[in-house]
């Protein structure tokens, strides 16, 4: 986006003095000031942006280089435009214009740094996974200090008010401004907010106010996860020096492989290897499921490749209704060596009329893609 003009930003003449510019600066801090305009994106971008004129303007030299090169004459001097800028520091040198600027919803809060978050993994089976499960862990983490309870002083009497800001934990600052002396509110910075100083440190975390140790965290892990996803527990992670916000636990999902069914999304696969008689006159068979075995009657005549579903016993979907199936795909084992006897009887089947296999277009039929699902 092209760079407006500082004096069409200000509403003012070329020729405009500086008092004036002033004057027409103050109005448009007055009018884009975020305290007017609380949580309004544009005001605070009109707010940089007569901020940034108005710092070019009142500055002779950076004046006479706008006049005689616009936008380009100030790059050199290390302007790159207010847009970018902390709205926090751009308040603290150009806010001064409402003269009692308290910092309001503006000022940082410093009582204790936030602690870092904290990655685990948890594996899962596939059972788990299909009911979803609480499971309690130990988790080896930065926790409040025992012997101080976070606060890193070494008792009650090594805490004490601090003695510059009054426990006030910001301080009142006058100021010589274009617009007369003004008070501006700080961030105390012998205490950074806090309103208390620590005169003896806990012997046990040296005034930090942590310590490793382990804590047991219970996590309720919802049915129908998968491998790869993560849950996030605000809050869980490791606690912040001096008794500050804990970060987050996060949590990612391993599946362990189930040693006979492989999945597939929400569907459950199992690869059934059939003999050739049972696939020929049926069978009656047990198949491994995520919970326990089902029965499962194979109708004679059965070809390779055909896909038995049953119906919701595959794994429910993550925060959402209904279950995948389990399928199980039928596969013709083909003896590998015979004994003498076997190859005896099978060489009589060869010449069975039934036992031709189908050739040529007569074979497509033959294929088994079909599935057979059982409610
Ligand atoms: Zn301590
Ligand atoms: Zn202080």
């Amino acid at each position: 986006m092209a760079k407006r003009d500082y004096y069409d930003v200000l509403g003012v003449a070329k020729n405009a003095s500086a008092d004036d510019i002033k004057k027409a600066y103050r109005k448009k801090a007055l009018e884009f000031h975020p305290d007017r305009n609380p949580d309004d994106k544009g005001a605070e971008e009109k707010f940089k942006e007569a901020a940034e004129a108005y710092d070019v303007l009142s500055d002779g030299d950076k004046k006479a280089r706008y006049d005689r090169y616009g936008h380009d004459g100030l790059e050199g001097m290390g302007m790159s435009g207010f847009q970018g800028m902390d709205m926090e520091e751009l308040l603290r040198r150009y806010g001064v214009v409402f003269g009692a600027y308290s910092g309001g919803s503006h000022r940082s809060r410093f009582s204790g740094r936030t602690g870092s978050n904290l990655r685990i993994k948890i594996k899962m089976t596939l059972e788990e996974i299909s009911t979803g499960v609480n499971k309690k862990i130990k988790v080896r983490k930065q926790i409040n200090c025992n012997t101080c309870g976070g606060s890193g002083a070494r008792d009650a009497k090594s805490i004490e008010r601090c003695p510059t800001c009054h426990g006030m934990g910001s301080i009142n600052r006058e100021m010589n401004t274009f617009l007369g002396r003004t008070t501006m509110s700080e961030i105390c910075p012998v205490c950074h907010g806090e309103g208390q100083t620590i005169t003896t440190s806990c012997n046990t975390c040296k005034g930090e106010g942590r310590a490793y140790g382990e804590e047991t965290i219970e996590v309720d892990i919802p049915a129908g996860v998968h491998e790869g996803i993560q849950l996030s527990l605000s809050g869980r992670g490791n606690v912040g020096v001096k008794g500050g916000p804990a970060g987050d636990l996060n949590i990612s999902i391993e599946e362990i492989p189930h040693d006979d069914l492989k999945r597939e999304g929400h569907h459950v696969v199992y690869e059934l290897y059939l003999n050739f008689v049972d696939a020929t006159v049926g069978a009656n068979v047990e198949v491994p499921a995520i919970h326990g075995h089902i029965r499962l009657t194979i109708p004679p005549g059965t070809q390779s490749g055909k896909v038995f579903v049953l119906k919701d016993k595959g794994l429910p979907v993550l925060q959402g209704y209904g279950r995948g199936d389990q399928l199980v795909r039928a596969n013709v084992w083909t003896p590998k060596k015979l004994s003498n006897e076997e190859q005896r009887l099978l060489e009589k089947l060869r010449e069975m009329p039934n036992f031709q296999a189908p050739s040529g277009k007569e074979a497509k039929g033959y294929s088994d893609r079909t599935r057979e699902v059982y409610e």
